[in-house]
């Protein structure tokens, strides 16, 4: 008789596990809390659906996943994501390593995975919201609940994701509890890949200001990103600034930690709201690309002609003009102030700043708002096949694990790597 295998959720992770399983000759379920499947596969990579990247590395994850990624993205990696969308009918192309569907469309992979779906027979069950999961007696498998109905299991697999993405998603991290309660330990959440917020006053209205540049966080030494940076009255983002959120967020977090003083993790609070108080500062490089070298002959010649003219006009011909007026009023100096002959030493002080310039950041922006959560299900209780340590024959995929990668198609590769060794594991 074939295995009985349940999958919750069916987003990348649940419906890749659900195919695999199926694809092994498992009888499979698929219960989704929405009404249809993959709705946040359809908003991914601003709708074209960045499925994985050529230039892929375990440094390209959290920190505590990267000693376990090298095995699993051997055992289904970006040639295995590029095949499995093929045997779905979904081409795939390469910019520059970034791997999208052919079509532009995310909406084709959401289709495309659905079709599969039902073309394997695996029976599909909307509006089904995974409540608890209870272990029978030794080699029974297990009783699934999920909004008011009962299930049997061989084996279950979680895929329900994390918290991150519009409400339309369903996105609310149902299963950290349920994995608690079948003895796995989660890892505190919070929003990742998301714009960092600041209450600094000075900083450009409006549309703001979008430029290449170098972010930094002075606090933690060994983040820096280059890319289109925008700083808004609100704060930073772009995605350099969205690469290094996770960090900042648990940094903030973990602050308070210290403190004793921390919300509890995977409430719906948002980054700001655990980071109570706690500030970080990033720090803006604006002439990234520049040898301290090259810099030094920038200034000179750029303040050789400065004599008669004022502040303002120096600075708005080298970078964006918003920045040079927040430079100056930093500075104590009247835009339309002018530059005199004496004065050069003083403008080249003034220019010196667009290497430095600190954005006090007092948290980041809400779940809502951001790609990923990173924490989750601790790796450590889970195989390599990634099943449940404390409750075998359960199974854990996705964001839900604590497992969170860089933007550029890092996490729809989590995604379909843990729900393929899932799923093909399950079935066994
Ligand atoms: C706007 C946006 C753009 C993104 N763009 C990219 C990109 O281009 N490339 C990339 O790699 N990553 C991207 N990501 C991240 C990526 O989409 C996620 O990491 C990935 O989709 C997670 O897949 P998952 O299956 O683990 O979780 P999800 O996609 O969140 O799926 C979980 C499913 O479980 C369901 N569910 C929840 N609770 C229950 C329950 N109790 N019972 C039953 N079902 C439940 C949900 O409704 C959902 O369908 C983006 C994220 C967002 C929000």
């Amino acid at each position: 008789m074939s295995k009985k295998v349940l999958v919750a959720g069916a987003g990348a992770a649940g419906m890749c596990a659900a195919i695999m399983a199926a694809r092994q000759g498992a009888s499979v379920t698929l219960l989704e809390k929405n009404d249809i499947a993959g709705k946040k596969i359809s908003m991914t990579g601003n709708g074209r659906c960045n499925l994985t990247n050529e230039a892929m590395s375990p440094s390209c994850y959290n920190l505590s996943a990267r000693s376990r990624m090298e095995d699993f993205l051997k055992r289904f990696g970006v040639s295995d994501t590029i095949d499995f969308m093929k045997s779905l009918g979904v081409v795939t192309q390469s910019e520059e390593g970034y791997i999208y569907p052919l079509s532009g469309q995310a909406v084709t992979v959401q289709n495309a995975m659905f079709d599969e779906v039902k073309r394997l027979g695996i029976e599909f069950v909307g509006g089904r919201q995974l409540k608890k999961i209870t272990p029978l007696s030794e080699g029974k498998g297990f009783e699934v609940k999920a909004s008011g109905e009962v299930y049997n299991a061989d084996a279950v697999i979680i895929a329900t994701g994390g918290l991150s993405g519009p409400k339309s998603t369903m996105s609310t991290g149902d299963s950290y509890y349920i994995a608690k309660s079948l003895g796995m330990e989660v890892k505190d959440t919070y929003p990742a890949l998301v714009a960092l917020l600041s209450d600094d006053k000075d900083l450009p209205k409006d549309y703001g200001v979008r430029m290449m540049a170098n972010v930094r966080i002075k606090e933690i030494e060994d983040i820096c990103e280059y890319g289109e940076v925008q700083i808004t009255s609100k704060g930073i983002s772009g995605i350099p600034v969205l690469q290094l959120s996770g960090r900042v967020a648990q940094y903030l977090g973990e602050g308070c930690k210290d403190s004793g003083d921390k919300s509890k993790a995977y409430s719906s609070s948002t980054g700001t709201d655990k980071a109570k108080g706690n500030t970080v500062t990033a720090v803006i490089d604006f002439f990234p690309t520049y040898s301290d070298e090259a810099f030094e002959d920038m200034k000179k010649e750029i303040s050789g002609m400065a004599a008669g003219k004022t502040y303002i006009q120096v600075l708005d011909g080298i970078c964006n003009h918003l920045i040079g007026v927040m430079i100056l009023s930093r500075c104590g100096i009247g835009q339309e102030t002018i530059v005199k002959a004496d004065d050069i030493n003083k403008l080249c002080d003034v220019i010196d700043n667009y290497r430095n310039v600190c954005i006090s950041i007092k948290g980041v922006s809400d779940y809502a708002s951001s790609q990923v959560t990173t924490g989750g299900v601790s790796l450590d209780d889970l195989t390599d096949d990634l099943e449940s340590v404390t409750t075998p024959g359960v199974y854990v995929v996705g964001e839900l694990a604590d497992v969170d990668g860089r933007c550029g198609g890092y996490n729809l590769q989590w995604a379909f790597t843990s729900g393929s060794i899932a799923g093909r594991a399950a079935a066994r």
